[in-house]
């Protein structure tokens, strides 16, 4: 017998344990070592009572099935490890090139997993949440400058985010979720649910999701892993949300962020941010396209009107040599003789994707939002036709800046 964790709730249990081992060891051959067992006490014991018993007793936390209780049962010793682990995973992606699209995945595929396991036991404490949440903001952002406020970011995409995990409301959901699981006896497992419902049913009766019966125990103080719930339900105002929505963290995050507005486009003069959103992300647009279409669409695409603002460009003036205007966005992309002289080459005979030369104009190619009706596959050619013009103007326009080298962004 090997790494046995045995949860007693009085000594005569704990003689009972040894009286079954050893008979177990009569049919079995095995036997317990018990210079190696080790016990730990949790809650009120007299100290003669801790003396009674025939190994060693430690105060070290206990690591069971891969999660660490310490004496305090707050598992707080849990998260030095998994904060390293994250660390040391954004540590290594950062060094690769990744675009703010294949950043963001490896947050959900690489770093998120981390956490599971023990968040489904121990939610994280504030301290961590912020120490992590902002680590995964500076691998995003690529630095400590942050471009848009984080509750842009986490947004979804057809909502002007990004969809960057929110720490807390992920970790919560999960968290919750299990609760409400077991709760609900999905596991199937009789004893966890009744403990479930006699710490937990009071607020379940609460929320109307558990009939009132009297013949139950049930405790009225809700402890901490169960008032986190409360907190969590009245912070994201779900507490009349069904127990269909409770029972999947994916349900609950979805929730949510149906209710978040969609974010305005400042630049934008005809139809709304409702349908320059979806353009942004358009699946046709490669992770690259979509960044610079999302950054356009922020104004946040780092020209020197926009760094000049935020006091980290000396001038605020375009770079192409005799041009003398502010490098905005718009100026960048539409305004600047350099772009304008683009447009003006780019009909329909080179690029058979884009619109008439008068239909161009520069809402449609900032934002894709046009006067006239398109079927959804023109719009997609012309879409990305735009979009890599644009890409093209901002390339050239940054070898500029880097290396002195004048090149036309058409040839
Ligand atoms: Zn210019």
């Amino acid at each position: 017998m090997d790494d046995f964790n045995i949860l007693c709730t009085d000594l005569l249990s704990v003689d009972r344990v040894f009286q079954l081992t050893d008979w177990f060891g009569k049919a079995s051959g095995s036997k317990l070592n018990k210079e190696k067992t080790k016990a730990q006490f949790y809650g009120p014991w007299k100290n003669s009572e801790k003396r009674g018993l025939q190994f060693q007793v430690t105060q070290e936390e206990q690591k069971i099935l891969g999660v660490k209780f310490d004496t305090n049962c707050e598992g707080k010793t849990n998260w030095t490890e998994i904060t390293q682990k994250v660390k040391q995973r954004l540590g290594f992606w950062t060094m690769r090139n990744l675009t703010i699209e294949g950043k963001i995945l490896i947050v959900k595929a690489v770093i998120l997993p981390v956490f599971l396991l023990i968040s489904s036991v121990f939610i994280p404490p504030m301290r961590v949440f912020l120490e992590l949440q902002r680590d995964i903001f500076y691998f995003i952002c690529d630095s400590k400058w942050e471009r848009l406020k984080r509750e842009i970011m986490t947004k979804p995409k057809e909502k002007g985010g990004k969809g960057v995990p929110d720490l807390y409301l992920f970790l919560g959901s999960f968290y919750i979720s299990t609760h409400f699981k077991q709760a609900m006896d999905i596991f199937n497992n009789p004893k966890t649910n009744s403990i479930n419902r006699f710490w937990f049913g009071s607020y379940l009766r609460k929320l109307k999701l558990l009939k009132s019966d009297f013949k139950k125990p049930v405790a009225f103080n809700l402890p901490p892993a169960y008032a986190f719930i409360q907190k969590f339900l009245q912070h994201f105002k779900l507490e009349g949300e069904e127990i269909g929505i409770l029972t999947n963290h994916r349900f609950i995050i979805s929730v949510v962020q149906d209710r978040e507005p969609a974010t305005p486009v400042r630049g934008l003069l005809r139809g709304d941010a409702t349908t320059v959103w979806p353009n942004v992300g358009h699946p046709v647009l490669t992770n690259r396209l979509q960044d610079l279409s999302w950054m356009v669409a922020h104004e946040i695409l780092p020209v020197r009107a926009v760094m000049h603002s935020r006091g980290m460009s000396a001038t605020s003036i375009c770079p192409r040599p005799g041009c003398g205007a502010p490098e905005s966005v718009r100026h960048l992309l539409w305004e600047c003789s350099a772009a304008r002289d683009l447009w003006a080459e780019a009909g329909s005979l080179q690029f058979p994707y884009l619109p008439a030369r008068e239909v161009l104009d520069l809402q449609l190619v900032l934002y894709g939002v046009s006067h006239q009706k398109m079927e959804k596959k023109d719009f997609a050619e012309m879409w990305l036709t735009l979009a890599t013009i644009k890409d093209a103007i901002w390339t050239s326009r940054n070898l500029l800046v880097s290396r002195c080298r004048q090149i036309p962004p058409w040839l």
